[in-house]
């Protein structure tokens, strides 16, 4: 491509609304613009970068033996109510954009495809003969996402590759979720990625599995806490450790003391002198069952923890049954102005204690009248703790489980943080690091097919559900973690493998008819090597030209510069920013043996 011809403006000034590195240069670069929240146009060179993914994605899925297709975007609402997921999808979550169409049926813009392809293998799937069979496509999904942020990070229509197995055993789904975690480590290996494959969150539907891939970056939104052996990774929201050792608690009897003005912890321990280990804190989170119940809820947690609000979400969807609900809408720790909707009394906040009694909920019939109660593993050892007396300014000391309060359910919903101990090896400290999700591979069981009926022959004559599998990867989430991970103060600095153009040959005066003349022979002969190449033939100073290349981050330059008259070009590695003369006719052959090597990763 002659840059004299491309649709291509770069920026000086940072956009505005750009808080990563990665989301301004890519803008400033002219990788994408921004048409509205969360949408953005990829242009001549996003697109290309897209596409190398692309290709590494489709070589590397193709030889884990699935096969590609392509799902509709626009689906049915039968599907979804099937699934059971419609409302909570459009209503609930909202994250599904979804319309009537003319003859007033409901229809969704696809955020994911796990009922599109449930249904096809509903049709076509009979037999355990057919058996796995895993179909993979790569398109846009549409996610009407809170909070679009981050540029391509978190848009609200973005590039996915999605795959989706279906097996007859428990252990044949194993044996693909294995196949991926390789195909996934070998895409990003091969993109030049550094990255950590880490246990995640399956939800409350359980599933025996899940994994997510996260590129290593400090702006990323997940934290990932991990091991030195290399033995443990795990997303946060997922991570178990064991805490510190709680301090013995000096108190012998039970006591009620005044504590004016202490409702936070700090505030506490200073005034009695006391470690927060030795402490029981009460946080009380509102529930919104689907069957619009609101539930409240009184955590009881160790003074240094803090609530895992995701492994709390998951345990509270285990006890909605009990309640008459399905699943959970929405859970909040309760604020000022909730608690006002259904407090008879006020409530003595900061001074909470885990029998607070019923009687301060109002009786509202969309309001269950009895707190649900769970305790923390943290608390269940502890001995003569401190915690609150009910009482605005009081606290009790030296209190004990079984004797003056009875132990709620126990349940592990704590965060669990860096510097805490491993539980494969507690002699191996917690530490922690940023990443960007990339993908996610996950045991999905039968949640879907039992739901929607999809059930296959199995070897006994038996009619049973098919087992699944999903495996998701943001292609266009993947290209900006990319330059997150990859960047410094001059711009983009791409792995060739995923790099929009190998080579940029920068004329320094396109009035120099030897230097056009070797530059022109190179770009062809670049071409035919099947090198991609670009050729800066702008009327531009040679400082505009580095500049822009530096910018737009293409791993080569060729500069047909004075040392031409050598028989000569300069060669500059835009990572190493090391530049090199290497005699023209040697050129290629240099080329191809330093991306060859490149690619080889
Ligand atoms: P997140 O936790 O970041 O919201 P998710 O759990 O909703 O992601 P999945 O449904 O597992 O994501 O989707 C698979 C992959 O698609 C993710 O790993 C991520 O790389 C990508 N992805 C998800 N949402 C977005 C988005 N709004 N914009 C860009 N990429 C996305
Ligand atoms: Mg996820």
């Amino acid at each position: 491509m002659r840059l004299s011809q491309m649709l291509w403006v770069t920026l000086r000034e940072v956009p505005a609304d750009a808080e990563l590195p990665s989301h301004q240069l890519l803008v400033r670069a002219g990788y994408i613009r921004r048409i509205a929240n969360g949408i953005y146009t990829y242009l001549p060179l996003m697109w290309r970068v897209l596409q190398k993914i692309g290709q590494i994605v489709r070589e590397e899925m193709n030889r884990s033996g699935a096969q590609e297709c392509l799902l509709p975007q626009l689906q049915p609402a039968e599907l979804w109510q099937e699934s059971g997921r419609w409302d909570t999808y459009t209503k609930a979550e909202g994250i599904m954009f979804y319309l009537t169409d003319r003859s007033g049926r409901d229809m969704g813009l696809g955020p994911t495809h796990e009922e599109v392809i449930t249904a096809v293998a509903r049709d076509m799937i009979r037999s355990y003969r057919q058996l796995p069979l895993h179909l993979y496509q790569m398109q846009t999904k549409f996610r009407d996402e809170i909070r679009p942020r981050f540029g391509l990070m978190r848009g609200r229509e973005f590039i996915m590759k999605d795959g989706y197995s279906f097996h007859s055993s428990e252990e044949s789904l194993q044996e693909t979720y294995r196949i991926m975690d390789q195909c996934y480590s070998n895409i990003l290996r091969r993109c030049g990625l550094e990255f950590r494959a880490v246990e995640a969150d399956s939800g409350a539907i359980g599933g025996s599995g899940s994994q997510e891939f996260m590129i290593l970056a400090e702006a990323g939104e997940d934290q990932v806490l991990y091991t030195a052996d290399g033995k443990y990774a795990a997303n946060s929201e997922k991570a178990i450790s064991y805490p510190s050792e709680p301090i013995e608690s000096s108190f012998r009897e039970l006591a009620k003391v005044a504590t004016p003005n202490t409702t936070t912890i700090e505030d506490l321990c200073s005034l009695l002198a006391i470690d927060p280990t030795q402490v029981v804190k009460q946080i009380i989170y509102q529930a919104v069952l689907d069957n619009g119940k609101t539930l409240l809820i009184i955590i009881s947690i160790r003074g240094d923890q803090i609530v895992n609000e995701v492994k709390l979400h998951n345990e509270v969807v285990k006890i909605a049954p009990a309640y008459g609900g399905k699943t959970i809408l929405s859970l909040k720790v309760a604020d000022s102005e909730m608690v006002q909707q259904w407090q008879v009394k006020p409530l003595p906040i900061g001074y909470i204690a885990p029998n607070l009694a019923d009687d301060f909920i109002d009786r509202q019939s969309h309001i269950i009248p009895q707190f649900l109660r769970l305790a923390d593993r943290t608390v269940e050892s502890l001995q003569n703790f401190v915690t609150g007396s009910n009482e605005v300014g009081f606290h009790l000391t030296g209190a004990n489980w079984g004797k003056d309060f009875s132990l709620p359910q126990v349940v592990d919903i704590r965060l669990a943080q860096a510097g805490d101990r491993a539980v494969h090896d507690p002699s191996q400290v917690i530490k922690s690091a940023r990443g960007i999700e990339v993908g996610h591979i996950f045991q999905l069981g039968t949640k879907y097919s039992q739901a929607m009926g999809a059930t296959f022959t199995n070897e006994k004559g038996e009619e049973t559900p098919l087992i699944m599998g999903c495996y998701g990867l943001g292609v266009s989430r993947l290209a900006q973690a990319a330059v997150e991970q990859s960047h410094d103060q001059n711009g983009i600095i791409w792995h060739v493998a995923i790099a929009p153009y190998s080579v940029i040959i920068a004329v320094p005066n396109v009035g120099n008819p030897d230097q056009m003349r070797i530059a022109e022979d190179l770009y062809e002969k670049l071409q035919n090597a099947q090198i991609d190449v670009l050729l800066d033939d702008r009327d531009e100073r040679a400082g505009v030209k580095f500049k822009d290349a530096d910018l737009v981050g293409i791993p080569y330059r060729i500069v047909t510069g004075k040392s031409i008259a050598q028989g000569e070009v300069e060669i500059y590695t835009r990572k190493t920013g090391k530049t090199e003369n290497v005699p023209i006719d040697r050129v290629v052959e240099w080329l191809t043996t330093t991306i060859g090597a490149a690619l080889c990763l």
